[in-house]
């Protein structure tokens, strides 16, 4: 397949000096307080669009993580027994407080992830929303109604908190993802310890400092440090309940194969590879600017990202022109530029990005547009589109976690859902068709948590989010999370005396 628009070449904009972000205290954040690590271990974590250095942050130790269970376990009890009107009010003011300094957690996401402030910005809004959306829900949160099921018995089911629970937040979306468990977690009256990717810990700790006065002690705890250390803590941990996750496939099977030693719950939020199946009949107008702007979102550091493009033979020539004129038209840039992409998230996650392209290039795959690092300081690569791909090529099977999207072709219905799901993932799925029929009766067919139609990334917080086969099998927002992050106890009354 061969394109007209020609490859453009990307520059990187450079913002004018940006004021220094308000940085968080130094320490941990154990029973209300930030508190000094239990060893002088400190890792340090830079601005990825700069690489110039933000601050040092404690490389936290077993000791530092069983100091912050013991809180957890020491809170449990009276968190637990909380009205749902009382953690509902505590929810709803840690949302206004992020409200009311969300310039300064947008400034500080931004600097610690090189992302463009539309991005902080919407990941700041999504956040508060999850905070009020929670504190809804966790008031109108039923279970199965008390009544005689056995003959002469009465049965109530009371859903109960699960415990202390141990989080483990990755770094694309730092706060945001800190949120879609912090949220459930304390509403469905659980205490949490919650671990920060060892690069993105800032704006966590900064939501700390700014809701210490708002959560009893103890109920709310984070440790920095790395996931070997601070994570595998967690997920060993015979006081820790449930540990939930939201990384890679690989991270995801360390920590439920370590928590089966204490059988305890386990909540995956793992890694996907998104189909984009594009029929025939389709508007590929709003296709290609729909892959634009959710293959690019975060510079494709998204789990849900529109990065593996299917379209019908028919019309993947011109599709294909259209994707590549609207992708060249991308900006790139540091945050407070405007550009419409930032940064990758460190020097390794580059070089793993630009180790990917390399293999893309060695299969003689096509690179219509992109392809290449952009000159630092600063980690940026290309907007790219790799087209020609044939069925099985490792870009198809392998998440790329970067700004690249590859084009494949198919010729029938069936073949467009056999070749979606041929993919250890099964987190998200889009289908863009202009058919009724089609649109019933493919996204039944697809194998997949989520799957939009003529969309694609749109998040809802009422909706469940999730994902099936290797992406995990926990549920982030809507009802569904609180009831992942709850038990149902069964008290049955005989009616006999
Ligand atoms: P990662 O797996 O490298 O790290 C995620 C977190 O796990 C970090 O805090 C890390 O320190 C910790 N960790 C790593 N190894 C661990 C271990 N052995 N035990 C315990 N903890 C460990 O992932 P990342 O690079 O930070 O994030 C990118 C990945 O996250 C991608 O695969 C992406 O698809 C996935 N992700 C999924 C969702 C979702 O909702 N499904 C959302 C965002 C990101």
């Amino acid at each position: 397949m061969t394109t007209s628009a020609a490859a453009e070449s990307f520059t990187v904009q450079r913002a004018e000096s940006a004021p220094a972000p308000s940085l968080p205290p130094f320490g941990h954040f154990i029973n209300g307080a930030f508190v000094a690590p239990g060893s002088g271990a400190v890792s340090e974590v830079e601005n990825p669009a700069t690489e110039e250095f933000l601050m040092r942050v404690p490389a936290g130790s077993v000791e530092d993580v069983d100091a912050a269970v013991a809180a957890a376990v020491a809170a449990k009890a009276e968190w637990a027994q909380t009205t749902p009107a009382e953690r509902s009010a505590v929810l709803l003011r840690i949302a206004d407080l992020i409200e009311g300094n969300r310039e300064e957690l947008e400034a500080l996401e931004a600097a610690n992830t090189g992302k463009p402030e539309a991005v902080a910005e919407d990941d700041i809004s999504s956040a508060i929303d999850t905070f009020r959306f929670s504190a809804g829900a966790t008031r109108a949160f039923t279970a199965l109604g008390a009544g005689d099921y056995a003959k002469g018995h009465t049965s109530v089911v009371y859903r109960e908190p699960v415990g202390v629970v141990g989080v483990i937040t990755p770094w694309n979306y730092p706060l945001l993802m800190a949120a879609w468990k912090i949220a459930p977690i304390l509403g469905a009256g659980n205490t949490l310890v919650l671990k920060p990717s060892e690069q993105t810990p800032l704006t966590t700790l900064k939501l700390a400092e700014l809701i210490a006065g708002e959560v009893p002690a103890g109920v709310l705890n984070i440790v920095t440090g790395t996931g070997r250390v601070v994570g595998q803590r967690l997920s060993e941990h015979p006081d820790v309940d449930l540990v939930a996750i939201t990384g890679s496939v690989g991270s995801g099977e360390k920590v439920a194969a370590t928590a089966a030693a204490t059988v305890k719950r386990v909540h995956l939020e793992l890694g996907g590879k998104a189909p984009v199946v594009v029929f025939g009949d389709a508007d590929l107008e709003a296709a290609a600017r729909g892959v634009r702007s959710a293959g690019f979102w975060n510079a494709g550091q998204e789990c849900g990202a529109a990065c593996r493009v299917l379209v019908h033979e028919s019309v993947a020539a011109d599709f294909t022109e259209l994707l590549v004129r609207e992708v060249a038209a991308i900006t790139v840039g540091s945050p407070g530029t405007g550009a419409e992409m930032g940064s990758m998230i460190s020097a390794a996650h580059h070089r793993r990005v630009l180790a990917a392209l390399d293999g893309i290039r060695a299969e003689g795959l096509t690179v219509a547009v992109g392809g290449h690092a952009l000159e630092g300081p600063g980690y940026f690569i290309e907007p790219t589109v790799v087209t020609d791909v044939p069925p099985g090529a490792g870009i198809v099977r392998n998440e790329i976690f970067g700004p690249v999207v590859s084009v494949e072709t198919f010729s029938t219905d069936e073949e467009a859902v056999a070749r979606a799901n041929e993919t250890v993932y099964g987190l998200a799925a889009s289908v863009w068709t202009a058919d009724a029929a089609r649109s019933l009766s493919i996204p039944r067919r697809l194998d997949f948590g989520t799957v939009w139609v003529n969309s694609h990334l749109v998040i809802a917080t009422e909706a469940p989010w999730g994902g099936f086969k290797g992406s995990g099998y926990g549920r982030d927002l809507s009802l569904y999370a609180l009831e992942d992050f709850s038990r149902t106890k069964h008290v049955m009354y005989s009616h006999g005396r």
